[in-house]
């Protein structure tokens, strides 16, 4: 069930008008509905439950320390990328065998803070970064755990920019030269060899891809056994797609069976799903502040920007529009939705088919949850949106608008 849906013709966020919320907390804004992220968790523990895995939230698709609270609640950890990310999972409460922390460019100082902390697991992703980790763990007379990222090299039907495990890419050790990293760190007494980290990329709505890494890394899994080091963890990342538009993703259900089937090998799995969570949890409101029509078409001007909601113009994103009010008397037209920053990319869609709108009303900018306020940035020197999140009828802040003056 849809928790963003309309009641006659006014669109709600489970109980709670959207327009109401605009009114109280003023627009751009980004609103979340509880419900929705724990039927997500749910059915994320649910259908994995066969593999019983260690779910490892990815912070970096949404980092509000109310909703990290929801999936700390529900169980899951915490996949962490940078110091700032570490710091809220110890702040939030996450165990530290729940913490695991990726990343292609870990600085000393971050290591040096996730060795104190005693995390689950390094996803290291080169050798001098396993050097640097052995380095700072003995220094501090302790172990740290670690898995090689590594890159299987698979091709996935996603968008360039996030497919992470093509040959050209910046991402872990390829296959082939893995296993002379796990030799090398075998032998570092202050490393502890724990499993083996792939992640393919995001946004893949197929399992093919999945199952593809899962046997590769299944069979190099099987080769470090047999030569002496074995591996107890496989971590599979984080990927699994999610309805924008028309994709019409695998059920959670089928990759699981899938997953299942595929994996022959005894390891215990960690996950590090965050699109899949969130991304269908929230809507970006937004005001129209403009309507203009030019040779080229209808232009629909809103105070949100790619400041706010950057994935269009980063990636080409698709994001349903809707407005708030349905005005059946309307004709659809054609609209170009665009935001008000000083790039020609600052462009939401091209036209799109939308009921006639004017200044003053307000649309909704659906699947905005992860990736959206989590990439969002000052440029224009714009204020970053407020957060709020809703329950049933109630409803709280949690993110407070900026204020120009925090940021001059
Ligand atoms: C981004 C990322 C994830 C989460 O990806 P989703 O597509 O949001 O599920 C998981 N693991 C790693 C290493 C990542 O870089």
């Amino acid at each position: 069930m849809d928790y963003f849906r309309y009641r006659e013709d006014e669109l709600f966020a489970e109980d709670v008008p959207l327009k109401f919320l605009a009114g109280r907390f003023g627009t751009p804004l980004y609103v979340y509905s509880k419900k929705t992220i724990v039927r997500h968790l749910r059915a994320f523990k649910r259908s994995f439950s066969v593999l019983n895995p260690l779910i490892c939230f990815a912070y970096k698709a949404n980092y509000n320390r109310k909703i990290l609270e929801i999936m700390k609640k529900e169980g899951f950890g915490a996949d962490c990328v940078s110091m700032g990310e570490l710091k809220l999972a110890k702040k939030i409460g996450v165990p530290s065998s729940k913490i695991v922390f990726n990343g292609n460019g870990k600085t000393e100082e971050e290591i040096e803070m996730a060795v104190g902390m005693k995390i689950k697991m390094f996803n290291v992703d080169s050798v001098e970064e396993l050097l640097t980790i052995s380095r700072i763990a003995r220094k501090r007379n302790t172990r740290a755990n670690i898995a090689f990222r590594v890159n299987p090299e698979i091709e996935v039907p996603t968008h360039p920019h996030i497919a992470t495990a093509l040959k050209q890419s910046k991402f872990g050790i390829p296959l082939e030269d893995a296993f002379s990293a796990y030799e090398l760190a075998k032998q570092i007494p202050s490393i502890a060899v724990l499993g083996v980290h792939f992640h393919i990329g995001s946004q893949i709505t197929e399992v093919g891809p999945f199952l593809k890494a899962l046997r590769k890394t299944s069979a190099f899994v099987r080769k470090l056994g047999r030569r002496r080091i074995p591996v107890k963890f496989l971590n599979i990342g984080g990927g699994i797609g999610v309805r924008y538009h028309r994709e019409l993703p695998a059920d959670l259900d089928t990759y699981a069976r899938e997953f299942a089937k595929c994996l022959k090998i005894p390891v215990k799995i960690i996950m590090e799903p965050g699109r899949a969570i969130i991304a269908n949890a929230a809507v970006l409101l937004a005001k129209v502040v403009a309507t203009k029509k030019t040779r080229y078409g209808n232009f629909a001007v809103v105070d949100a920007g790619m400041n706010d909601l950057v994935r269009p113009s980063m990636y080409g994103s698709y994001h349903e529009i809707e407005p708030v009010k349905i005005f059946e008397d309307r004709k659809k037209t054609k609209y170009s939705v665009v935001g008000p920053v000083c790039e020609s990319g600052d462009i939401f869609a091209k036209k799109a088919a939308l009921r006639q709108v004017f200044a003053g009303e307000l649309l909704a900018f659906r699947s905005a949850g992860a990736y959206g306020y989590s990439m969002s940035s000052n440029y224009n020197l714009r204020s970053r949106p407020a957060e709020v999140l809703v329950d049933g009828k109630n409803f709280i802040e949690i993110r407070k608008r900026e204020k120009t003056e925090d940021l001059i």
